[in-house]
C-alpha cells in the first residue's frame, strides 16, 4: 500500500529540498538555482539576469477584511522586488499572474492594478506579461521579478566570512505588530459590527509597515555609489533569525546577534509591551518587514559606518558556535528558527 506523507512533517525548506533535489541544472547559463533569494543566470556578458517568483494567497498572506487592495497590489511587487535587491540587484521586468473568483468585478481589480502600477512606477519596473485565470475561492497573486547586475556585484547568501559584521537596513517588528493590531481590530469588528475599529494614529508606521512595506533598492544605489558589496545578503521576509539561519545555513558560519543594536522602532516597542510581547521577539520572529540583512569585511566597515540606515547589529563568528543572541542584559541565548509555518 502506497503511505501518505503530511507536508507539514517537512516543512517548507525541507519540503522545498524534498522536491528538487533530484533535479540537476544542465544549462551552462545556469550560474545558480534554487536556494537562494533568486536564480542567476548568465547572459553571456558582464551583467547576469536574476530572477524570482512569490505568491500571495487570500485567507494565507492576506486579509482582504483589513487590506485595501490598491495596497495589496504594491505589495505583491515589492516582496518580489526586494527579493531582486537582495541578490544586489536591479529590478527591471516583472511578470503578474492573477487567480479570480466571481466575488471580484472588474472595479476591484482596477484597485489592484492601480497599486501594481504604482509600484512598477516607484520601483522602475515593466510589466511584460503575465496570466488570468479562474480560482473557486478567493484571489491568488503570483509575481515573477526579473532583475540584472554586473556578475561581479551579485551576492548570494552564502558568502559570510567570520569576522564579517552583520548589518540590518531599517526597523524589524513594525510589520508584525502593525498585523496584529489590525487582527485584534478584526476580532473587535467581528464580535461586534457596530464598533468602529480604533487606528490610533500613532501607530500609522506599523499599519504602513505591513500593509505598504517598501523594497530597499535605494540600498542597491547606496552600496554601488559608495563601492560596497556585501559578501552575503538576504531579505527579512520570515523574522531576523530565519534569514539568519539561512546566510549561517549556506555559508557554514555561525552569528552573534547584539539585542541592543537591532533596530526596533519606539512605537514598535511601546506596541509590543502592549500585547504583552518581548520587542526583540517581534524582530526576531515576527515577518514581513522586507529590510536587508547582509554581511560585509570588516574592511569595509569605515564604508558602511556612516551611511544612513544601516545599522550593524552583530558579526559572523564560527559555524561550532551557533547562532546567538546577546541580550542587553548580559545573557546569551540560542536563536531557534521560529519563522512563519505557512502550511
Ligand atoms: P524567499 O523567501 O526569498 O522568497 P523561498 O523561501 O520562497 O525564498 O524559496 C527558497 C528557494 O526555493 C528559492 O530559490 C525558490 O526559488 C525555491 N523554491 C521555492 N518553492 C519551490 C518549488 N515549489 N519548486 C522549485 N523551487 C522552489
Ligand atoms: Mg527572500
Amino acid at each position: 500500500m502506497s503511505s501518505r506523507t503530511d507536508v507539514n512533517t517537512l516543512g517548507e525548506f525541507g519540503l522545498i529540498s524534498h522536491l528538487t533535489a533530484s533535479f540537476k541544472n544542465r544549462q551552462p547559463s545556469t550560474v545558480l538555482g534554487v536556494g537562494d533569494d533568486a536564480a542567476i543566470i548568465a547572459t553571456g556578458g558582464d551583467e547576469q539576469l536574476v530572477v524570482s517568483t512569490d505568491m500571495l494567497v487570500e485567507g494565507i498572506h492576506f486579509d482582504l477584511g483589513y487590506t485595501p487592495l490598491k495596497h495589496l497590489g504594491y505589495k505583491a511587487v515589492a516582496v518580489n522586488v526586494s527579493d531582486i535587491c537582495a541578490m544586489n540587484a536591479r529590478p527591471q521586468q516583472i511578470t503578474v499572474s492573477i487567480a479570480i473568483s466571481n466575488r471580484f468585478s472588474v472595479e476591484t481589480l482596477d484597485e489592484l492594478y492601480a497599486g501594481i502600477k504604482a509600484a512598477c512606477e516607484t520601483y522602475g519596473v515593466d510589466l511584460v506579461g503575465g496570466d488570468t485565470t479562474s480560482s473557486n475561492k478567493g484571489l491568488i497573486i503570483s509575481i515573477t521579478a526579473i532583475g540584472r547586475a554586473p556578475a561581479s556585484r551579485i551576492t548570494r547568501r552564502s558568502g559570510a566570512k567570520m569576522g564579517d559584521l552583520i548589518c540590518i537596513t531599517g526597523h524589524l517588528g513594525s510589520a508584525y505588530l502593525g498585523l496584529q493590531l489590525l487582527e485584534r481590530e478584526k476580532q473587535v469588528y467581528l464580535a461586534n459590527p457596530d464598533m468602529q475599529p480604533e487606528m490610533k494614529p500613532e501607530n500609522k508606521e506599523l499599519y504602513a509597515a505591513i500593509l505598504r512595506p517598501e523594497a530597499r533598492t535605494d540600498m542597491i544605489d547606496l552600496f554601488a555609489k559608495n563601492d560596497i558589496v556585501p559578501t552575503s545578503m538576504i531579505d527579512i521576509s520570515d523574522g531576523l533569525a530565519s534569514e539568519l539561519m539561512h546566510i549561517c545555513k549556506a555559508s557554514k558560519v555561525g552569528a552573534i546577534i547584539e539585542e541592543g543594536n537591532v533596530p526596533i522602532k519606539q512605537e514598535a516597542q511601546l506596541q509590543a509591551l502592549e500585547f504583552n510581547l518581548d520587542p526583540i521577539t517581534c524582530a526576531l520572529s515576527g515577518g514581513e518587514d522586507y529590510e536587508l540583512l547582509f554581511t560585509i569585511d570588516p574592511k569595509d566597515v569605515e564604508k558602511v559606518r556612516f551611511l544612513p540606515n544601516i545599522y550593524i547589529s552583530g558579526e559572523i563568528v564560527g559555524k561550532d558556535d551557533g547562532i546567538t543572541l546577546h541580550t542587553t542584559g548580559g545573557n546569551i541565548h540560542e536563536v531557534k528558527a521560529q519563522g512563519w509555518n505557512h502550511f
